[in-house]
């Protein structure tokens, strides 16, 4: 996604403004959620989806070098100074008043930069990039969290197909379990202002696997499994509320539902994968979801079945899992997961995996 804005000049060079439709109360925490300065010239901001941001210039004078500054909505928990080097004299993250965050970078006086060349380039819904200098100057990154969400890439993953072959007749059969004996705790990935992965087309992570983990939780319920979602909408949801929701209750399991991005978005990079914490439960029960998953997704890479520190699977009490039902930015996956009828599928052998698992170990 791309925004070009206009530019006005005042005593201020206005620089571009981004209009949300929504007015947004005031917050209490910062839209500001990583940003980087880069040895390229380039900084890039990561924030909540959709907010407003307002980026001002201000040129030199006797007491000051040029400034650069980002406002965006709610507000910042601990101001501070970062000391800049090269080019730049200091970064200072400040509430310029009630419910704002201000980034401002100072530059050093003898810095040449061409403001009016300047353009706020938004790459999807939270996050930003703007070139503010060439690379001539020397200096090392200055950054603040991760622009991008790590993802855990694996360039040897095979190519492990597994076809379906008796895939109408399968559909049919789901494992039985003893009626109203277990509780199931399915974590639908991300949420409300925080969309997860985007891919190919604008697909998003958020959707795909609330969609996904609302099938998982008819299935099971059909064959007399309680089941109990960590949200069951669009809604802001840290990692915390997911994990003493499911240790707040006796659920035999816990499986967080997700969709990958690759670095880069290649699009060659497709492939599912399954993650437990602890024990041998854990372990099985990322084995027998990973194995039905595979089965419902011809020619996608078994990325395999992996120890992962994730928050929700190293601290929730019960054996616990999380599975990544294919790359969104890739192109094999996408297209699949765009589809209700794959979404289906793959809500199908999450929940074969589940009722193996409780049918074997209970
Ligand atoms: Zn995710």
């Amino acid at each position: 996604m791309t925004r070009f804005l206009n530019k006005k000049l005042f005593r201020y060079l206005y620089l571009f403004l981004f209009i949300n439709s929504s007015i947004l109360p005031i917050k209490s925490s910062s839209d500001l959620a990583a940003w980087a300065l880069k040895t390229n010239g380039v900084l890039e901001l990561r924030t909540k989806s959709n907010t407003n941001l307002k980026a001002y210039f201000q040129k030199a004078n006797q007491i000051y070098g040029d400034r650069f500054w980002v406002d965006f909505p709610g507000e910042l928990k601990n101001p501070r100074i970062i000391k800049g080097n090269g080019p730049i004299k200091e970064i200072r993250l400040g509430k310029p008043n009630q419910g704002k965050t201000r980034l401002v970078i100072e530059f050093n006086k003898e810095t040449y930069l061409a403001p009016l060349t300047w353009r706020m380039v938004g790459l999807d819904q939270n996050r930003w990039r703007i070139k503010l200098f060439k690379p001539k100057y020397s200096f090392n990154k200055i950054s603040e969290g991760q622009i991008e969400k790590k993802r855990r890439i694996n360039i040897k993953a095979n190519e492990n197909s597994g076809f379906i072959k008796k895939r109408n007749n399968e559909f049919l059969q789901l494992p039985n379990v003893k009626q109203n004996k277990f509780l199931v705790i399915i974590d639908p990935g991300h949420g409300g202002p925080d969309p997860g992965a985007i891919g190919i087309g604008g697909i998003r992570e958020t959707d795909v696997v609330l969609q996904v983990s609302k099938i998982v939780e008819k299935l099971l319920l059909e064959k007399g499994v309680k089941v109990k979602l960590t949200r069951s909408n669009e809604v802001d949801l840290d990692l915390p509320p997911r994990v003493s929701f499911a240790n707040n209750t006796d659920a035999n399991i816990f499986v967080s539902i997700h969709a990958n991005a690759s670095r880069g978005k290649r699009r060659d990079i497709n492939g599912l994968e399954t993650f437990y914490f602890r024990g041998w439960r854990g372990r099985l029960l990322a084995k027998r979801i990973q194995k039905q998953i595979l089965r419902v997704s011809p020619g996608s890479p078994d990325r395999g079945v992996k120890q992962g520190r994730f928050y929700v699977i190293k601290n929730t009490k019960m054996p616990a899992a999380l599975v990544e039902i294919g790359f969104l930015t890739g192109r094999l996956d996408a297209r699949r997961l765009e589809k209700t009828s794959h979404r289906k599928r793959i809500a199908y052998a999450i929940a074969k995996g589940i009722l193996e698992y409780l049918s074997k170990v209970g």
